[in-house]
């Protein structure tokens, strides 16, 4: 069959091809110690499980209004309001499969041909593919370990230009798991202040996997003056263990909001149900999960990051939130392998840890940081520790 255009521009989401290839060797009788993951490794909670099973049972098994059922809606305004005071009526609120799926519609709904989305690297793999398949032009801009990965107002006011029509903004961030603080969000939204054709993409699936003493500040709550121009994003997959039940939101401008639901009616007609329901128990119910899981993660992240620290070739930086660790392996690159190949890239270490210790990790590449790869943490404690023991032998074979 014959593919559309669009379908050429973009390719396989690198984690999801990386998630193939374990289950290949596994397959194969392999024993993989897998870092790729993307999603906890913990189970819904059981009172989100109940509540899935209530609804199914009270019939709540049919369409639900395209923007989601008022009760999940109220639950997320109830959430924004409680974490970062901010107040969003009904019509600025809109669910959908994933926060993957919304992002994806929100650039649908605003882009046209050649329209330029400025997007800060490293990234979640999927914005510039998304761009490009929605007729946009990724403008990807590099934001070097020494930035702390993170944009900075300079390169911010350097890369905008009349066809600019969002900044996508990922905080805490996946790979990297660094987080911008209030002061960097006032400053970059000085920027924005001077360019008011730009809209501003906020990610924040990862805001309660968090280590910071106070919550992870929101660019909405930080610069009221751009309230009709930021589409905040967030889901229940990360924080709740949901990854399966599909479920994302975003909030801003009602126009935007619209054309969303506008397009959600001709593709999906709105998400699940019963994931709808399960989702606003997440939400308003107990959250001793997300303080028992973040503490989880700290110590994990901890101990990973000491590890990694440890082999002479690689480094990386503490994380602020997210289960990512974005490790530095350019000391690497440019030795051989006992086979004699040389390691020419990131990608190439990364098949080097998959070769010869069965350690599965994402190349940095994937992710526009090249000369870097990331972990995952979202695995035991045994897995991690073996894991690394196993990248360090590894890395103490390349001469
Ligand atoms: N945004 C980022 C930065 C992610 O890492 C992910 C998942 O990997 C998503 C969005 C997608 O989340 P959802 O499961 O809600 O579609």
């Amino acid at each position: 069959m014959k593919t559309a255009e669009r379908l050429h521009r973009i390719k396989p989401s690198p984690s999801t091809a990386a998630a193939q290839r374990v289950r290949e060797l596994k397959s194969q009788g392999l024993t993989i110690l897998d870092l790729t993951v993307g999603e906890p490794d913990f189970d819904t909670p059981d009172h989100v499980k109940a509540a899935a099973i209530r609804a199914i049972e009270a019939g709540e098994t049919k369409y639900t209004p395209v923007n989601g059922t008022s009760t999940l809606r109220a639950a997320i305004a109830g959430k924004l309001r409680e974490r970062h005071g901010l107040e969003f009526t009904d019509g600025r609120i809109t669910v959908g499969g994933g926060a993957k799926q919304v992002i994806f519609l929100a650039l649908m709904a605003t882009l046209d041909e050649g329209d330029e989305v400025i997007v800060p690297a490293p990234y979640w793999v999927s914005y510039p593919d998304m761009v490009r398949a929605n007729d946009g032009t990724p403008v990807i801009v590099d934001c070097p370990e020494s930035d702390g990965f993170k944009l900075t107002p300079e390169r911010l006011a350097a890369a905008v230009t009349e066809r600019t029509r969002w900044i996508v903004l990922n905080t805490p961030g996946n790979p990297t798991g660094s987080a911008y603080t209030t002061g960097e969000l006032r400053a970059l939204a000085r920027v924005l202040l001077a360019h008011p054709h730009v809209g501003v993409l906020t990610d924040e699936i990862y805001d309660e996997i968090w280590y910071g003493d106070q919550d992870a500040p929101s660019l909405a709550a930080v610069e009221p003056r751009l309230a009709d121009r930021v589409f905040l994003t967030n889901g229940v997959s990360k924080t709740y263990a949901m990854t399966g039940w599909r479920i994302g939101y975003g909030v801003g401008p009602a126009d935007l909001v619209t054309a969303i639901n506008t397009l959600q009616s001709q593709t999906s007609s709105c998400p699940s149900s019963v994931s709808q329901a399960a989702a606003a128990a997440a939400l308003t119910g107990p959250q001793d999960f997300v303080q028992d899981t973040v503490r989880v993660y700290r110590a994990r992240r901890d101990e990973t990051a000491k590890l990694v620290n440890d082999v002479p070739q690689l480094s990386c930086t503490i994380p602020d939130g997210g289960f990512y660790l974005l490790v530095n392996c350019r000391a690497a690159i440019g030795k051989f392998t006992p086979a004699g190949t040389r390691i020419e890239n990131d990608e190439d270490f990364a098949l080097h840890l998959l070769d010869s210790q069965q350690v599965a990790v994402i190349h940095g590449t994937a992710y526009g940081a090249p000369g870097y790869f990331r972990i995952s943490f979202a695995t035991s404690t045994d897995v991690l520790t073996e894991a690394c023991e196993r990248i360090a032998t590894a890395c103490a074979a390349l001469t």
